[in-house]
């Protein structure tokens, strides 16, 4: 079982969430190669998360949809489609189950009421809030993001603004009763509100994977208040922690800071497969995107800029250009390599914590390798070149999602060129330019491109 906290669709997602949810699709598909049946559950956050991630402030996406005058259901029909084209043109595989948290409001309820019952919940004027020092109590608060919580509470009460309904600031919402105007709201024992952003997680997950599962994943920047306070909401409903391993992506940065939608720090997928920002040289592919974020780990920051892009870029043609000659390797009666040693360290990258850049600083050994072979400098059996050329393909292809898109844009570039000379040579014939049309002829044969002159008109065939 895997939990990944999907997006807040209030907005079109920026590069640096899909770091985030690459990287995953990486660890996921790593598993599925490993032959693990995989439960991945990422959800979609369409209500609850409030401004500044706090418990006051507008819906984001009630505010939004304020903004560009629709229904909040059209922002997030909107915004939820936009992010499964940019997960499609990632090549980003999609989860099991992908549930919202609106569809969840009788679970969320119920679990509400669980944490009151058990004591570690109030309702203040329509709102219910987790007690986090009482919970503290008896319980560690903070394990997982290192915070103490002596600290945070002297940290809080020195912060407290006494302008909400909770005892500390440090309390956080599990159901927010909703202002008049809110649209969106819903019954409960304690007002028409709303859930609270941190409730849906723990709701979900555990709906789907169970009180205690194997993965939960997010970006760094949830560590803390989002996946402690889950923790707390679990251990006070099951007794238990309910993962058992956290996995968090760092952040990708834009200028030496967070890429993030708040602060304006940011750049679109469609900008980058369009060159369309001004920080970028020229457009890059989906597919060297994807290759630039997998040559950091993901626990470690990635700097984004388009020199970046463009060594990658270099990188991912040459790991192409390697793999489209792979088939054709002539074999020996004997390696001078050894595959199979050479195949266990790309698995044992991966067996350390899903290390991407050891796994490609291998895959480009294999590239030497293929080159040496080529140049009869080094040479490989026929059954040691069907397990490299498996290896080889798996990890680039099916682990790491690459692909080769390199030939599609080039024969749509030859495609273009060729009707475009096509039509140059159908133009001179009708000039009874012979020479012009012949020489246009002769010169594509030259370099095995043939044209062959039909009924329809004229097509090509490349040799
Ligand atoms: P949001 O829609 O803001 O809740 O973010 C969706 C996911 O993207 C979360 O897991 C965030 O942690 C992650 N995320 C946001 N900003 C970045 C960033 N600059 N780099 C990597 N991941 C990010
Ligand atoms: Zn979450």
């Amino acid at each position: 079982g895997m939990y990944v906290c999907g997006p807040t669709v209030y907005n079109d997602v920026h590069i640096g969430n899909c770091r985030t949810f690459i990287s995953f699709d990486v660890i996921y598909r790593y598993l599925l190669h490993q032959g693990y049946k995989v439960r991945y559950v990422r959800n979609i956050t369409d209500v609850g998360h409030l401004e500044n991630d706090a418990d006051s402030g507008e819906d984001k996406i009630a505010k939004k949809a304020k903004l560009e005058n629709l229904e909040p259901m059209e922002i997030v029909q909107k915004y939820t489609n936009g992010f499964h084209d940019v997960m499609k043109a990632f090549n980003v595989l999609p989860p099991s189950i992908e549930p919202t948290a609106t569809a969840h409001l009788v679970e969320q309820i119920e679990t509400t009421q669980q944490i009151i019952d058990k004591g570690f919940a109030y309702v203040s004027n329509g709102s219910v809030y987790f007690d986090v020092e009482k919970f503290a109590k008896s319980n560690s608060y903070g394990e997982l993001s290192g915070r103490k919580i002596d600290e945070l509470i002297s940290a809080t009460r020195e912060n407290l603004d006494g302008q909400d309904d909770k005892k500390s600031s440090l309390d956080f919402a599990l159901w927010k009763k909703a202002s008049p105007e809110h649209i969106m709201q819903w019954n409960s024992p304690w007002s028409k509100g709303f859930p609270g952003w941190h409730l849906e997680c723990s709701v979900m997950s555990t709906k789907y994977l169970g009180e205690q599962f194997d993965i939960h994943g997010g970006g760094m920047d949830l560590k803390f208040p989002h996946h402690e306070c889950e923790i707390a909401q679990s251990r006070t409903c099951s007794g238990h922690d309910p993962v058992n391993y956290w996995m968090h992506t760092n952040m990708l940065l834009l200028n030496g800071q967070k890429m993030a939608k708040s602060t304006g720090n940011f750049i679109l997928p469609d900008e980058i497969l369009t060159g369309d920002n001004k920080v970028l040289s020229k457009a890059f592919s989906a597919s060297v995107v994807r290759f630039f974020n997998m040559q950091a780990n993901y626990r470690s920051i990635l700097d984004f800029s388009s020199d970046a892009l463009e060594a990658s870029e270099k990188g991912y043609l040459k790991l192409m250009d390697a793999l489209s000659s792979l088939a054709n390797l002539s074999t020996q009666n004997s390696s001078s390599i050894n595959i199979s040693e050479w195949k266990q360290k790309c698995y044992a990258a991966m067996n350390d914590d899903f290390n991407t850049p050891v796994l490609i600083s291998h895959l480009f050994e294999g590239v030497k390798f293929i080159n040496q072979i080529k140049e009869d400098k080094a040479s490989i059996t026929a059954e040691d070149l069907v397990i490299f050329a498996t290896t080889m393909n798996a990890f680039v292809f099916d682990v790491l999602g690459l692909l080769n898109d390199v030939k599609e844009q080039s024969s749509d570039k030859i495609d273009g060129v060729v009707a475009l000379l096509i039509k140059l040579r159908k133009e001179a014939r009708e000039n009874k330019e012979w020479d012009l049309s012949d020489q246009i002829r002769d010169e594509l044969l030259a370099i095995g491109i043939q044209l062959k002159d039909g009924r329809e008109g004229t097509t090509y065939s490349m040799s």
